[in-house]
Protein backbone atom coordinates (compact mmCIF):
# COMPACT_ATOMS: atom_id res chain seq x y z
CA UNK A 1 0.00 0.00 0.00
CA UNK A 2 1.82 3.00 -0.84
CA UNK A 3 2.48 5.23 2.16
CA UNK A 4 -0.22 8.70 1.13
CA UNK A 5 -3.17 6.03 1.31
CA UNK A 6 -2.20 5.18 5.35
CA UNK A 7 -1.78 8.60 5.74
CA UNK A 8 -5.08 9.33 3.88
CA UNK A 9 -6.64 7.02 6.31
CA UNK A 10 -5.16 8.58 9.38
CA UNK A 11 -6.10 12.24 8.36
CA UNK A 12 -9.75 10.61 7.68
CA UNK A 13 -9.91 8.81 11.47
CA UNK A 14 -8.51 12.65 12.71
CA UNK A 15 -11.47 14.07 10.61
CA UNK A 16 -13.60 11.73 12.54
CA UNK A 17 -12.02 12.01 15.86
CA UNK A 18 -13.30 16.09 15.89
CA UNK A 19 -16.35 16.95 17.02
CA UNK A 20 -18.97 17.09 14.23
CA UNK A 21 -19.15 19.79 12.17
CA UNK A 22 -22.41 21.80 12.34
CA UNK A 23 -23.96 20.18 9.19
CA UNK A 24 -25.80 22.93 6.93
CA UNK A 25 -24.64 25.47 9.26
CA UNK A 26 -23.51 27.60 6.71
CA UNK A 27 -25.22 31.02 6.64
CA UNK A 28 -22.54 32.51 9.31
CA UNK A 29 -20.05 33.52 6.65
CA UNK A 30 -19.11 35.98 9.58
CA UNK A 31 -16.02 36.84 8.11
CA UNK A 32 -15.37 39.50 9.84
CA UNK A 33 -12.57 38.59 12.18
CA UNK A 34 -10.64 41.53 10.27
CA UNK A 35 -12.86 44.20 11.57
CA UNK A 36 -12.40 46.02 14.60
CA UNK A 37 -14.49 48.38 16.78
CA UNK A 38 -15.42 51.17 15.61
CA UNK A 39 -17.33 52.16 18.64
CA UNK A 40 -13.85 54.39 20.12
CA UNK A 41 -16.21 57.56 18.32
CA UNK A 42 -12.81 59.54 17.55
CA UNK A 43 -12.33 61.70 14.51
CA UNK A 44 -9.71 60.19 12.84
CA UNK A 45 -8.66 63.81 11.44
CA UNK A 46 -9.67 65.76 14.16
CA UNK A 47 -9.52 64.20 17.55
CA UNK A 48 -6.25 62.37 16.85
CA UNK A 49 -3.99 65.25 18.56
CA UNK A 50 -0.94 63.45 20.52
CA UNK A 51 -1.09 62.59 23.80
CA UNK A 52 2.15 64.91 24.81
CA UNK A 53 2.36 62.72 28.33
CA UNK A 54 2.98 60.03 26.12
CA UNK A 55 6.61 59.62 24.34
CA UNK A 56 6.64 56.18 24.98
CA UNK A 57 7.89 54.36 21.73
CA UNK A 58 5.42 51.65 21.03
CA UNK A 59 5.24 48.21 22.12
CA UNK A 60 5.72 46.41 19.26
CA UNK A 61 9.41 47.07 18.60
CA UNK A 62 10.90 44.20 16.55
CA UNK A 63 14.06 45.70 15.84
CA UNK A 64 15.22 42.28 17.97
CA UNK A 65 19.01 41.41 17.79
CA UNK A 66 19.41 38.41 15.26
CA UNK A 67 22.12 36.61 17.18
CA UNK A 68 21.73 33.14 17.14
CA UNK A 69 21.02 31.45 20.42
CA UNK A 70 23.01 28.58 20.60
CA UNK A 71 21.69 27.96 23.78
CA UNK A 72 19.65 25.15 22.65
CA UNK A 73 18.98 22.08 24.35
CA UNK A 74 19.76 18.44 22.59
CA UNK A 75 17.25 17.51 20.06
CA UNK A 76 16.31 20.75 19.56
CA UNK A 77 14.65 21.15 15.96
CA UNK A 78 14.32 23.74 13.93
CA UNK A 79 13.42 25.05 10.57
CA UNK A 80 11.04 26.73 7.60
CA UNK A 81 7.72 26.03 6.67
CA UNK A 82 5.99 27.48 4.38
CA UNK A 83 2.49 27.83 3.29
CA UNK A 84 0.76 27.48 -0.41
CA UNK A 85 -2.38 27.75 -2.08
CA UNK A 86 -4.68 29.95 -4.06
CA UNK A 87 -5.95 33.51 -3.02
CA UNK A 88 -8.42 33.10 -0.24
CA UNK A 89 -7.91 29.65 1.24
CA UNK A 90 -6.61 30.67 4.77
CA UNK A 91 -3.26 31.18 4.64
CA UNK A 92 -2.74 34.10 6.61
CA UNK A 93 -5.20 33.05 9.06
CA UNK A 94 -3.62 29.48 9.50
CA UNK A 95 -0.25 31.55 10.14
CA UNK A 96 -2.03 33.85 12.50
CA UNK A 97 -3.86 30.80 14.53
CA UNK A 98 -0.44 29.06 14.53
CA UNK A 99 1.58 31.98 16.39
CA UNK A 100 -1.81 32.81 18.43
CA UNK A 101 -1.31 36.40 17.00
CA UNK A 102 -2.01 38.18 14.34
CA UNK A 103 0.90 39.02 12.04
CA UNK A 104 -0.91 39.12 9.01
CA UNK A 105 -3.45 40.32 8.14
CA UNK A 106 -6.91 38.83 6.61
CA UNK A 107 -9.36 39.52 4.50
CA UNK A 108 -12.41 37.68 2.23
CA UNK A 109 -10.79 39.55 -1.19
CA UNK A 110 -7.81 38.24 -2.58
CA UNK A 111 -4.51 38.90 -3.21
CA UNK A 112 -4.46 39.75 0.01
CA UNK A 113 -1.36 39.10 0.96
CA UNK A 114 1.16 40.46 -1.17
CA UNK A 115 4.76 40.26 0.67
CA UNK A 116 6.42 37.62 2.05
CA UNK A 117 5.35 37.84 5.79
CA UNK A 118 7.86 35.23 8.49
CA UNK A 119 5.93 34.43 11.60
CA UNK A 120 7.92 32.26 14.54
CA UNK A 121 6.76 29.60 16.64
CA UNK A 122 8.64 29.24 19.63
CA UNK A 123 8.00 25.73 21.53
CA UNK A 124 10.68 23.99 24.37
CA UNK A 125 11.85 21.81 21.39
CA UNK A 126 11.55 23.36 18.50
CA UNK A 127 11.32 26.83 16.33
CA UNK A 128 9.46 27.09 13.53
CA UNK A 129 9.69 29.97 11.05
CA UNK A 130 6.89 30.05 9.03
CA UNK A 131 6.47 31.55 5.77
CA UNK A 132 3.19 33.23 4.58
CA UNK A 133 2.66 33.40 0.93
CA UNK A 134 0.58 35.92 -1.40
CA UNK A 135 -1.46 33.20 -2.73
CA UNK A 136 -0.41 31.39 -6.25
CA UNK A 137 -2.74 32.12 -9.14
CA UNK A 138 -2.31 32.11 -12.79
CA UNK A 139 -0.84 36.13 -13.11
CA UNK A 140 -2.38 38.73 -15.24
CA UNK A 141 -0.73 41.76 -14.38
CA UNK A 142 2.85 42.49 -13.68
CA UNK A 143 1.75 42.77 -9.90
CA UNK A 144 0.37 39.51 -10.18
CA UNK A 145 3.71 38.14 -11.51
CA UNK A 146 6.15 39.28 -9.03
CA UNK A 147 3.80 37.82 -6.23
CA UNK A 148 3.99 34.12 -7.85
CA UNK A 149 7.64 34.86 -7.81
CA UNK A 150 7.68 35.55 -4.35
CA UNK A 151 5.59 32.54 -3.42
CA UNK A 152 7.01 30.11 -5.74
CA UNK A 153 10.99 31.07 -4.96
CA UNK A 154 9.74 30.28 -1.17
CA UNK A 155 9.12 26.93 -1.90
CA UNK A 156 12.23 25.87 -3.12
CA UNK A 157 13.67 27.18 -0.09
CA UNK A 158 12.29 25.65 3.17
CA UNK A 159 11.77 22.64 4.74
CA UNK A 160 8.38 21.50 4.29
CA UNK A 161 5.36 23.09 2.15
CA UNK A 162 2.02 22.95 3.32
CA UNK A 163 -0.23 22.91 0.63
CA UNK A 164 -3.36 24.95 1.90
CA UNK A 165 -6.89 23.69 0.39
CA UNK A 166 -10.38 25.21 1.12
CA UNK A 167 -13.07 22.58 2.14
CA UNK A 168 -15.82 25.09 1.23
CA UNK A 169 -14.44 25.03 -2.35
CA UNK A 170 -14.89 22.41 -5.03
CA UNK A 171 -10.81 21.24 -6.28
CA UNK A 172 -10.52 23.68 -9.12
CA UNK A 173 -8.13 24.38 -11.70
CA UNK A 174 -6.79 27.04 -9.25
CA UNK A 175 -5.74 24.23 -6.95
CA UNK A 176 -4.32 21.68 -9.85
CA UNK A 177 -2.37 25.08 -10.91
CA UNK A 178 -0.69 25.23 -7.20
CA UNK A 179 -0.84 21.17 -6.75
CA UNK A 180 1.49 21.17 -10.13
CA UNK A 181 4.14 22.63 -8.50
CA UNK A 182 4.40 20.79 -4.88
CA UNK A 183 6.93 18.58 -4.23
CA UNK A 184 6.54 15.29 -3.13
CA UNK A 185 6.92 16.01 0.55
CA UNK A 186 4.62 18.87 1.02
CA UNK A 187 1.62 18.19 4.09
CA UNK A 188 -1.89 19.31 2.80
CA UNK A 189 -3.80 21.26 5.24
CA UNK A 190 -7.90 20.75 4.21
CA UNK A 191 -8.67 24.56 5.92
CA UNK A 192 -11.87 25.90 6.68
CA UNK A 193 -13.60 22.34 8.53
CA UNK A 194 -15.58 24.73 11.22
CA UNK A 195 -17.70 25.60 7.64
CA UNK A 196 -17.83 23.12 5.32
CA UNK A 197 -19.81 20.27 5.10
CA UNK A 198 -18.25 16.80 6.18
CA UNK A 199 -19.46 15.24 3.22
CA UNK A 200 -17.65 18.20 1.68
CA UNK A 201 -14.38 17.47 3.57
CA UNK A 202 -13.94 13.82 3.03
CA UNK A 203 -14.56 14.68 -1.02
CA UNK A 204 -11.69 17.69 -0.94
CA UNK A 205 -9.25 15.22 1.19
CA UNK A 206 -10.36 12.46 -1.83
CA UNK A 207 -8.80 15.03 -4.54
CA UNK A 208 -5.92 16.05 -2.71
CA UNK A 209 -5.20 12.14 -1.67
CA UNK A 210 -4.86 12.07 -5.66
CA UNK A 211 -1.75 14.12 -5.57
CA UNK A 212 0.29 11.62 -3.95
CA UNK A 213 1.63 14.11 -0.93
CA UNK A 214 3.01 12.82 2.04
CA UNK A 215 0.45 14.03 4.76
CA UNK A 216 -3.11 15.09 4.98
CA UNK A 217 -4.42 17.55 7.94
CA UNK A 218 -8.49 18.41 8.31
CA UNK A 219 -7.94 22.07 10.09
CA UNK A 220 -9.88 25.09 10.97
CA UNK A 221 -7.65 28.05 11.11
CA UNK A 222 -10.34 30.10 12.66
CA UNK A 223 -11.25 27.96 15.41
CA UNK A 224 -7.92 25.83 15.97
CA UNK A 225 -9.29 22.79 15.15
CA UNK A 226 -6.89 20.44 14.33
CA UNK A 227 -3.87 22.70 14.29
CA UNK A 228 -2.33 21.26 17.03
CA UNK A 229 -1.79 18.05 15.26
CA UNK A 230 -1.33 19.90 12.15
CA UNK A 231 2.02 21.80 14.05
CA UNK A 232 3.11 18.74 16.19
CA UNK A 233 3.64 16.94 12.66
CA UNK A 234 5.25 20.08 11.28
CA UNK A 235 8.01 20.07 14.07
CA UNK A 236 8.74 16.19 13.60
CA UNK A 237 9.50 17.07 10.34
CA UNK A 238 12.28 19.95 10.90
CA UNK A 239 15.75 19.00 10.99
CA UNK A 240 17.40 19.22 14.15
CA UNK A 241 19.26 22.74 14.60
CA UNK A 242 19.81 25.58 16.45
CA UNK A 243 16.66 28.89 16.93
CA UNK A 244 17.59 30.85 13.92
CA UNK A 245 15.52 33.72 15.73
CA UNK A 246 15.55 34.93 19.01
CA UNK A 247 13.10 32.57 21.66
CA UNK A 248 11.21 35.76 21.93
CA UNK A 249 10.69 36.97 18.76
CA UNK A 250 7.19 35.93 16.63
CA UNK A 251 7.52 38.19 13.13
CA UNK A 252 10.42 39.72 11.27
CA UNK A 253 7.74 42.07 10.24
CA UNK A 254 8.75 45.58 10.60
CA UNK A 255 6.39 48.42 12.33
CA UNK A 256 5.84 50.49 9.30
CA UNK A 257 4.67 47.86 7.36
CA UNK A 258 2.32 46.47 10.29
CA UNK A 259 0.63 49.58 10.05
CA UNK A 260 0.23 50.21 6.21
CA UNK A 261 -1.05 46.64 6.43
CA UNK A 262 -3.65 47.07 9.01
CA UNK A 263 -4.39 50.31 7.21
CA UNK A 264 -5.10 48.11 3.90
CA UNK A 265 -7.22 45.13 5.87
CA UNK A 266 -9.26 47.91 7.12
CA UNK A 267 -9.96 49.50 3.25
CA UNK A 268 -10.64 45.55 1.91
CA UNK A 269 -13.05 45.52 4.27
CA UNK A 270 -14.88 47.76 2.92
CA UNK A 271 -13.74 47.65 -0.59
CA UNK A 272 -15.50 46.05 -3.59
CA UNK A 273 -15.31 44.33 -6.69
CA UNK A 274 -11.71 45.25 -8.60
CA UNK A 275 -11.07 47.87 -5.78
CA UNK A 276 -9.10 45.36 -3.59
CA UNK A 277 -6.48 45.51 -6.45
CA UNK A 278 -5.74 48.94 -6.91
CA UNK A 279 -5.16 49.78 -3.46
CA UNK A 280 -1.42 49.81 -2.24
CA UNK A 281 -0.28 51.35 1.05
CA UNK A 282 2.95 52.46 2.63
CA UNK A 283 4.18 54.77 5.83
CA UNK A 284 6.19 57.59 4.40
CA UNK A 285 6.70 58.96 7.86
CA UNK A 286 7.20 57.69 11.32
CA UNK A 287 7.92 60.08 13.98
CA UNK A 288 6.14 58.47 16.58
CA UNK A 289 3.72 58.91 17.49
CA UNK A 290 2.71 60.40 14.37
CA UNK A 291 2.87 58.11 11.34
CA UNK A 292 2.02 58.95 7.67
CA UNK A 293 0.68 56.52 6.29
CA UNK A 294 0.04 56.60 2.26
CA UNK A 295 -3.12 54.92 0.16
CA UNK A 296 -2.18 55.04 -3.70
CA UNK A 297 -5.64 53.96 -5.61
CA UNK A 298 -5.59 53.90 -9.30
CA UNK A 299 -8.36 56.36 -10.01
CA UNK A 300 -10.16 59.16 -8.82
CA UNK A 301 -13.67 57.58 -8.33
CA UNK A 302 -11.57 54.98 -5.97
CA UNK A 303 -10.17 58.04 -3.99
CA UNK A 304 -14.28 58.81 -3.51
CA UNK A 305 -14.88 55.48 -2.22
CA UNK A 306 -11.44 55.31 0.19
CA UNK A 307 -12.85 58.87 1.34
CA UNK A 308 -16.34 58.49 1.69
CA UNK A 309 -18.91 60.57 2.16
CA UNK A 310 -17.35 63.77 4.19
CA UNK A 311 -14.54 61.65 5.13
CA UNK A 312 -16.55 58.82 6.89
CA UNK A 313 -14.45 55.95 5.40
CA UNK A 314 -10.86 57.19 5.95
CA UNK A 315 -12.25 58.18 9.07
CA UNK A 316 -13.59 54.45 10.35
CA UNK A 317 -10.24 53.00 8.95
CA UNK A 318 -8.18 54.98 11.26
CA UNK A 319 -10.42 54.63 14.06
CA UNK A 320 -10.47 50.90 13.50
CA UNK A 321 -6.03 50.71 12.98
CA UNK A 322 -5.47 52.78 16.02
CA UNK A 323 -7.47 50.59 18.01
CA UNK A 324 -4.71 48.10 17.18
CA UNK A 325 -1.82 50.27 18.07
CA UNK A 326 -0.14 51.23 21.15
CA UNK A 327 -2.09 54.28 22.77
CA UNK A 328 -1.43 57.46 21.50
CA UNK A 329 -0.94 56.63 17.72
CA UNK A 330 -1.71 59.83 15.96
CA UNK A 331 -2.36 58.21 12.22
CA UNK A 332 -2.51 60.90 9.46
CA UNK A 333 -4.02 58.90 6.35
CA UNK A 334 -3.62 60.37 2.73
CA UNK A 335 -5.03 58.87 -0.21
CA UNK A 336 -3.73 60.14 -3.72
CA UNK A 337 -4.25 58.67 -6.96
CA UNK A 338 -1.56 57.11 -9.00
CA UNK A 339 -2.76 55.68 -12.70
CA UNK A 340 -1.76 52.26 -12.90
CA UNK A 341 0.63 52.10 -10.22
CA UNK A 342 0.38 47.86 -10.53
CA UNK A 343 2.20 48.23 -13.81
CA UNK A 344 4.91 50.19 -12.97
CA UNK A 345 7.86 48.77 -12.24
CA UNK A 346 9.13 51.78 -10.74
CA UNK A 347 5.95 51.92 -8.57
CA UNK A 348 6.21 48.48 -7.37
CA UNK A 349 10.12 49.37 -6.93
CA UNK A 350 8.93 51.76 -4.02
CA UNK A 351 5.95 49.63 -2.67
CA UNK A 352 8.93 46.92 -2.19
CA UNK A 353 7.28 44.09 -4.17
P1 LIG B 1 -5.31 33.70 2.23
O1 LIG B 1 -5.59 34.53 1.02
O2 LIG B 1 -5.10 32.27 1.84
O3 LIG B 1 -4.22 34.22 3.10
O4 LIG B 1 -6.67 33.71 3.08
P2 LIG B 1 -7.03 34.56 4.38
O5 LIG B 1 -6.34 34.02 5.56
O6 LIG B 1 -6.88 36.01 4.09
O7 LIG B 1 -8.56 34.15 4.53
C1 LIG B 1 -9.50 34.32 3.48
C2 LIG B 1 -10.91 34.34 4.06
O8 LIG B 1 -11.25 33.05 4.58
C3 LIG B 1 -11.03 35.31 5.24
O9 LIG B 1 -12.30 35.93 5.13
C4 LIG B 1 -10.95 34.41 6.46
O10 LIG B 1 -11.64 34.94 7.57
C5 LIG B 1 -11.60 33.13 5.95
N1 LIG B 1 -11.09 31.93 6.64
C6 LIG B 1 -9.80 31.56 6.77
N2 LIG B 1 -9.69 30.41 7.46
C7 LIG B 1 -10.95 30.03 7.79
C8 LIG B 1 -11.50 28.92 8.53
O11 LIG B 1 -10.82 28.03 9.03
N3 LIG B 1 -12.86 28.88 8.64
C9 LIG B 1 -13.65 29.84 8.11
N4 LIG B 1 -14.97 29.71 8.29
N5 LIG B 1 -13.18 30.90 7.42
C10 LIG B 1 -11.84 31.01 7.27
MG1 LIG C 1 -2.99 35.79 2.84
Amino acid sequence: MPAFVSEWNACADRLTAMDDTPEGNNTTEGDDDARTDLDAGTDARTDDEPDPGTDDEPDLDLDADLAVDDDTPTGFRSGFVTLVGRPNVGKSTLLNQVLGQKVAIVSDKPQTTRHRIRGVLNRPDAQVVFVDTPGIHKPRTPLGERLNETASATISDVDVVVFVLDATQPFGRGDQWVADRMPPEAVVAVNKVDKARRDRVMTQLAAAGELNLSAYFPVSARTGEGVDALVDHLVTRMPEGPRYFPAGMVTDVDEAFRVAELVREQLLAVAREELPHSIATRVTEWEWPYIRCEILVERPSQKGIVVGHDGEVLKKVGIAVRSQLPDGAYLDLHVRVDRNWQRRPRSLDRLGF
